[in-house]
């Protein structure tokens, strides 16, 4: 008996193991054609209406930390501006054993509405560098890992629109830190480097420049994540040259003004992947940039199984495509 044509196509999902993060991936590319009645663009977070990291506000915030730029403390006159997180999630002076630490915020700008993607080469070489001299200077204070983030929109977790980075040092070493040293110390080889390998191979390369490189990763958790790392294999952004920190900051600043023009300005987190501060194995730092333009359901967190919507290689020709 003949049958009509199906008016559907069945996707093939994949399973994907990613060496470099040690995830395990569906890839099912079908899903991103299923109905959606959320859109991609989370409302910006609803916050304080006076905003604490604007000008003229500086004693919103605790006593500042530095700052880049001019005028006094606490006065305006900055260009970018360090100062303690007020919810600190680790550190203060009343920090029980094993939540010791720091949490700092660094604002990128005196613009409430200039996100990293929209910050001119000046200003975004500025802000990463300044994050690696927060870093440096927890680093010599004695902590024992250091983490650099920017969550950008309310489904990314940032509970302040300003857009500022995240700089938490921590005095343990978190397992999925530990887990990623055994990765690399298992694989003696650079898992950074052939993770990028193996996307350029299959057309995910998403950009070069002399000191630094994007990829999508073939076996990625997150539709549209990208990865940036420095041209030389050094363990931790504290590392990192001056020319490996002006190359990264701008690839950052340039995906993530292209993932705001492809996917309609979506929430993201962008988070630095480096090794504790005192381990000299060797390891290569980078960066992870993850749209948040899908929640992690059911079957996400009760299995541990990562599901990809969006084909890697595709994303990568998409947000190559956008950087034009
Ligand atoms: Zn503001």
């Amino acid at each position: 008996m003949l049958q009509p044509p199906p008016s559907y196509a069945l996707a093939v999902p994949e399973l994907r193991a990613d060496p470099l993060t040690g995830e395990l991936v569906l890839l099912a590319p079908g899903r991103a054609a299923r109905p959606h009645t959320a859109s991609g663009r989370a409302p910006t977070a609803a916050g304080p209406t006076r905003c604490p990291f604007c000008p003229g506000h500086e004693g919103d915030t605790p006593p500042e930390v530095t700052r880049v730029g001019d005028g006094a403390p606490n006065q305006p006159g900055w260009r970018l501006r360090v100062v303690p997180n007020l919810y600190p999630i680790v550190g203060g002076p009343d920090a029980s054993p094993g939540a010791t630490g720091a949490h700092e915020v660094v604002v990128f700008s005196p613009d409430h509405d200039r996100s990293f993607g929209r910050l001119d080469d000046q200003g975004a070489v500025a802000a990463l560098t300044l994050l690696r001299a927060r870093a440096r200077a927890l680093t010599a204070d004695g902590h024992a890992y250091v983490q650099v983030a920017v969550n950008e929109g309310r489904a990314a977790g940032a509970s302040i629109a300003h857009p500022h980075a995240q700089v938490i040092a921590l005095d343990f070493v978190p397992p999925a830190v530990e887990a990623a040293r055994a990765r690399f110390a298992a694989a003696a080889a650079d898992l950074v480097l052939a993770d990028l390998g193996r996307a350029a191979d299959a057309g995910g390369l998403v950009l070069t420049r002399p000191h630094a490189t994007a990829w999508c990763g073939l076996a990625s958790s997150s539709a549209y994540e990208v990865r940036v790392c420095g041209s030389d294999a050094r363990p931790r952004l504290v590392d990192a040259t001056d020319g490996e920190v002006e190359d990264v900051a701008l690839a950052v600043r340039d995906i993530l003004r292209s993932l705001g023009d492809l996917l309609d300005d979506p929430p993201y987190n962008v988070v630095v992947n480096e090794s504790p501060t005192s381990d000299a194995a060797p390891s290569h730092w980078w960066v992870r940039i993850l749209p948040r333009i899908a929640v992690a359901a059911g079957f996400e967190l009760g299995s541990g199984v990562l599901v990809e919507t969006v084909d890697p290689t595709l994303a990568a020709a998409a947000v190559r495509e956008a950087l034009r």
